[in-house]
């Protein structure tokens, strides 16, 4: 059982009090500090965002901790956007993977590409105010969950742009790093966003932060599809024929949406999106259910223009 351990913040992430555990812990090697957390070490990708083996963490706590893995899981990891797009059962084969020590891949669950050419999702990310205001409060930094949520790119308290800090999220072999004034270094070229992009993003952010809060059940990709053939016949961009044939107005979709967030908020979100045009829209809106890995932000940013409530899509 551990002497002691330190107390969670609001929105730490798990990984960011393992790391703080590391530094009072003295531990000379990461591979001590996870063989006296978990009782072994274990090279699992995601496991900053994705801890696993909580059920042994748990146990191990101080006698006097009332720390639950569900409190852990929900408030503390990555789990609750990942539950988001995967059914009921699918969600809980994830939260069970997450309690037990895993043999496999946590990828396995999550359905994500692995691959990410995406530079931006490289990297823990840290609000530089947060940053600030937490080491006042608290007496020092630490690692905000929200903040390594994709697809948000402004801190939703600050509205101020998230900076990536030299900690990487996919590193292989183990490592904790707490956030430091070391590790959070500010950039130097940080693009100037006008205001009503920051408003967009900031608009994008809390939608994404109401749906990881949300709890509610999914009802599958088959639904989803159904859902945005609906929405995109009412918007006229759809034109159904018999025989299950249909007429897609990719170009027009593109347009739409592009004009609804504004190229330089998509671009920021992802800037994939700016390249591929209608194709990858297309791709998401119809072939979701067959695709093996889903790309959430994609999803929630077509939700939002289709409904122009994320709340009514999933509730209708
Ligand atoms: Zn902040």
């Amino acid at each position: 059982m551990l002497s002691f351990f330190p107390t969670l913040y609001p929105d730490e992430l798990l990984y960011s009090t393992l790391a703080r555990y590391h530094i009072r812990s003295g531990n000379k090697s990461f591979k001590q500090t996870d063989l006296e957390l978990f009782g072994y070490s274990s090279q699992q990708v995601c496991k900053i965002t994705l801890t696993n083996n909580l059920n042994y963490l748990v146990k191990n706590l101080p006698l006097r901790s009332q720390q639950k893995v569900e409190s852990l899981l929900q408030n503390h990891t990555l789990y609750p956007f990942y539950a988001t797009f995967l059914m009921p059962q699918e969600a809980w084969l994830l939260k069970n993977s997450m309690s037990k020590k895993l043999s496999g891949s946590i990828l396995d669950f999550v359905k994500v590409t692995t691959n990410s050419s995406d530079d931006s999702k490289k990297f823990l990310k840290f609000c530089p105010e947060c940053l600030e205001k937490d080491t006042q409060k608290y007496g020092e930094p630490y690692w905000h969950r929200i903040h390594q949520v994709s697809g948000i790119v402004v801190c939703p308290i600050h509205g101020v742009f998230l900076h990536n800090s030299c900690v990487e999220v996919e590193s292989k072999g183990i490592n904790y790093h707490a956030a430091s004034i070391d590790n959070c270094l500010l950039a130097k070229n940080v693009k100037n966003l006008t205001n009503n992009t920051v408003k967009t993003l900031l608009t994008v952010a809390n939608d994404i932060n109401w749906l990881i809060h949300s709890n509610f059940a999914f009802q599958g990709l088959a639904w989803l599809r159904a859902q945005y053939q609906r929405y995109l016949v009412d918007k006229g961009l759809l034109q159904t024929f018999a025989g299950g044939k249909f007429k897609f107005d990719d170009y027009g979709f593109a347009q739409l949406i592009f004009e609804f967030y504004g190229q330089e908020s998509l671009e920021a979100i992802n800037p994939m999106l700016a390249q591929h045009q209608g194709k990858y829209f297309s791709h998401c809106l119809f072939g979701c259910d067959v695709n093996p890995a889903i790309d959430r932000i994609t999803h929630i940013l077509m939700i939002k223009f289709l409904a122009n409530s994320i709340e009514e899509f999933f509730q209708s």
